[in-house]
């Protein structure tokens, strides 16, 4: 058995779609079960339909929506000839546009948005589109199944970040899914929604369909996960930034989960998870090179040399200084910062610290101001917008010597505020300003993968598809 999962570009249109009913065919032997995103850009007009319908522009949110179900449609017709099988597909897209009009109308009534109805929009991307994905498999002779997350993923009440109870999960789908790969079946399913205990769908978060593979691959101990994506694999850097990446062959789950969590979007950072603890190996694939070799994530099995293998980045950080007022003792003043934290559910993206002061990178999505009051009691608070993290990520950074000479050769013109090295051996995170970014990153992989590479751990990218 193994797990595919396809993003939102794999499956963007008709000739995506046919490309990737070409891929489960060939792996068909190896008892797949796939899993898929809403098309591209779907999830995006679903959230703007709800929150168009939230502030009364109620025409507004049902126009993007007829788009969308437009792209749909003409993926349909393209793709699915057999008439009863495209009546009856057409048939269900038809039910869902009039779910999501009702929904539209009682939104714009209540003018509010909740997380749970925000979900409640958000599903119907990733519903249509494996809807579509399992009847064009269909279409081409393969003997391809629906199969409802509602009816096995289940998740605890948290809307928006939902967390799936894996025992449930793994019983659900073995009486669903076992039976059917036993008869040659190939089970299409949704990724990124679960459902919540009271039956409600509820989502994992943003991009996270590649977590819904490592889930059902954890709970079904598959062979291998495979991510198929636009990209060869893992690159030395985001190739939207860097004009000449390249790609990382074998990475451990560690180096993939810390370059994930500094922005690599190739892969949501919980996938590694579920994955590790069983030691199931990932596999990233590009959904127009099918026949290129991707890249492989999986534990560590020896002890390799000292390696950089990739820079990532993350926008959009705010840097809070803290420097205690002199009543306060030290694990006061600690305690005190860690419970403003717990309290507004944040996590510290870094922090670093002196006898003096502390520093905090939090993401500029959580409630900084809110935050700031409250820590404005224990002292002093200074507050920087527009920052980001620059992360290097690799095999024993910690140990090689040669990194922070090298790095500090490439960004001697950046200045740093704040830098983290040594607590995790496989990363050296530091925090730059925003409009410093792309330089920074650039001149990093100038400097770590332009000029000499070795082949054994990093590939040139496949031209062509
Ligand atoms: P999908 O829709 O298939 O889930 P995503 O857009 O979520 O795809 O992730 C793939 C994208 O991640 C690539 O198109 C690329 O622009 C971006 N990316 C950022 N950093 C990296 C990296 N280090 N390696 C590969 N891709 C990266
Ligand atoms: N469709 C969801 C999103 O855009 C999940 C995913 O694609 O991974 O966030
Ligand atoms: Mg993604």
């Amino acid at each position: 058995m193994i797990t595919m999962k396809f993003g939102g570009t794999s499956v963007q249109d008709a000739p995506a779609v046919a490309g990737v009913v070409d891929i489960v065919a060939a792996h068909k032997a190896r008892r797949p079960i796939v899993i898929i995103s809403a098309i591209a850009q779907a999830t995006n007009v679903l959230e703007q339909a709800g929150r168009s319908a939230s502030e009364g522009r109620e025409t507004e949110a049902y126009d993007g929506l007829l788009r969308l179900f437009d792209r749909h449609y003409r993926m349909i017709d393209e793709l699915v000839k057999d008439r009863q099988r495209h009546l009856n597909l057409r048939r269900i897209l038809e039910g869902s546009l009039e779910e999501l009009r009702a929904l539209v109308k009682g939104v714009a009534i209540l003018r509010e948005l909740t997380p749970r109805t925000l979900d409640a929009f958000y599903c119907y991307g990733e519903l249509l589109s494996s809807r579509v994905v399992a009847a064009a498999l269909q279409e081409h002779g393969i003997d391809a199944v629906w199969l409802d997350t509602k009816d096995f993923m289940l998740t605890d009440g948290n809307y928006g970040r939902a967390i799936p109870m894996m025992q449930s999960v793994r019983e659900r789908l073995e009486a669903l899914a076992v039976p059917l790969l036993a008869e040659g079946k190939v089970p299409v399913t949704q990724g990124f929604i679960g459902v919540s205990p009271t039956g409600h769908r509820a989502t994992m978060g943003r991009e996270s369909s590649d977590f819904s593979a490592s889930i059902i691959g954890a709970a079904l101990r598959v062979e291998e996960i495979q991510i198929w994506t636009d990209v060869d694999g893992v690159l030395t850097a985001d190739p939207r930034l860097v004009a000449s990446p390249r790609k990382i062959r074998e990475l451990t789950f560690e180096e993939a989960f810390e370059l994930s969590y500094f922005g690599a979007k190739v892969l949501h950072p919980s996938t590694m998870l579920p994955a590790l603890e069983h030691d199931i190996a990932i596999h990233i694939f590009n959904t127009r090179k099918p026949h290129a070799t991707g890249s492989r994530v999986s534990a560590a099995r020896s002890s390799p040399p000292a390696t950089v293998k990739s820079v990532a980045y993350k926008r959009d950080m705010v840097v809070v200084t803290i420097t205690p007022l002199k009543r306060y003792s030290q694990y006061i003043f600690w305690e005190h910062i860690y419970s403003v934290l717990t309290k507004h559910g944040v996590v510290a993206g870094m922090t670093a610290t002196s006898e003096y002061s502390a520093s905090l990178v939090l993401d500029a999505k959580n409630p900084i101001d809110a935050i700031v009051l409250d820590l404005d009691e224990i002292g002093t608070i200074n507050v920087f917008y527009d920052q980001a993290i620059v992360c290097l990520v690799g095999t024993d950074i910690r140990g090689a010597s040669y990194v922070l000479g090298r790095l500090f050769t490439a960004v001697a013109a950046v200045p740093i505020t704040t830098i983290s090295f040594g607590a995790s051996r496989s990363n050296l995170s530091f925090v730059v300003s925003g409009s410093a970014v792309d330089d920074t990153v650039r001149s990093i992989h100038r400097e770590f993968f332009e000029v000499a590479c070795d082949d054994a751990i990093f590939e040139p990218l496949v031209s062509g598809s």
